[in-house]
């Protein structure tokens, strides 16, 4: 059972809890990305029994009416254990799928196969998967380059890994600067699927000056329980898509999210004692 206060950022342990939570997003004309939790799986019945679920959850969100959709991780679905386990298994997943597959990105020794896989997946589905690119790293700009004329959607994030500082910028106020520029990339050269993955005011503020300039559509995402009234009031004006985490293994993922925000540790805290 999960406590109260990790409900905040996790939706349940389920698929049916996750997809309840889908329903009230929906109310608020949110739309849901979920992600089962799991990750770094060196046993390929994990890896193949994850797949599994994430076909049964599309089969489940086909049935409904949902813009919602899917966000997978390469080592979740069988890339610790080989090239081939992970490929196999996504082309399973996105075969599968009507909706939309995301492909999150992890750490920079899976940026190729990953950027790979989306960009066979992109050519085959026209369009129908997406991949998340981390502006900390140095690559992401020729990355950016890369996807530009591709059919799918990129989400940009500022990037969640403790990289090697020979092939990443480590310093915030620099990782803020080049995601404005790769914002201003993205909205000069990309025709359309461009997904800003962030909570931060100053890009949310920034892309939404770029469409006004550009007129080229964009989304946003942020993760459940994190500025949830801010995603209601923005998805009045753009299309707010909220990451829904779910799953057993919900554990560490809360624990990353009190730690990482000092608002979100002070809610945690009063959580617990009651203030
Ligand atoms: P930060 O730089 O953390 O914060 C900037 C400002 O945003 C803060 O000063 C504050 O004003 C506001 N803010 C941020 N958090 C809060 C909060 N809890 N409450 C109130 N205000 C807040 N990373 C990866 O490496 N790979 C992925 O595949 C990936 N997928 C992601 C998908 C989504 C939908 C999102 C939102 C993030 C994803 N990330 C991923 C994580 C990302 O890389 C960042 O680590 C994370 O989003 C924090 O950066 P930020 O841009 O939100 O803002």
């Amino acid at each position: 059972m999960i406590p109260p206060i990790a409900n905040n950022f996790v939706a349940g342990e389920t698929p049916e809890t996750a997809m309840a939570h889908v329903d009230e997003l929906n109310q608020r004309g949110v739309a849901g990305i979920l992600n089962l939790l799991g990750e770094h799986y060196d046993d390929r019945a994990d890896a193949d029994a994850d797949t599994q679920a994430y076909i049964d959850l599309v089969e489940a969100l086909a049935e409904r009416d949902t813009d919602s959709c899917i966000s997978v991780k390469p080592s979740q679905i069988g890339l610790d254990i080989g090239d081939d386990v992970f490929e196999e298994n996504l082309a399973r997943i996105v075969d599968a799928a009507d909706c939309l597959v995301w492909i999150d990105m992890e750490d920079h020794t899976t940026t190729d196969v990953t950027l790979d896989a989306y960009e066979r997946h992109a050519r085959a589905t026209d369009g129908n998967v997406g991949v998340c690119l981390q502006a900390n790293l140095k690559r992401t700009r020729e990355d950016l380059e890369r996807l530009a004329d591709l059919p799918g959607k990129v989400r940009l994030v500022k990037g969640a890994y403790d990289e090697p500082k020979e092939i990443a910028y480590k310093k915030k106020a620099k990782v803020d600067e080049v995601y404005k520029e790769y914002l201003e990339y993205m909205f000069e050269h990309f025709e359309g699927g461009i997904a800003v993955g962030s909570h931060d005011p100053k890009m949310i503020d920034h892309a939404q000056a770029l469409h006004a300039e550009h007129g080229t559509p964009y989304e946003i995402q942020m993760l459940m329980g994190v500025r949830e009234d801010e995603q209601t009031r923005l998805a009045a004006d753009v299309d707010v898509y909220q990451y829904i985490p779910y799953g057993e293994k919900w554990f560490s993922y809360f624990y990353r999210r009190v730690r990482e925000q000092k608002s979100n540790a002070l809610f945690a805290l009063r959580a617990v004692v009651g203030v």
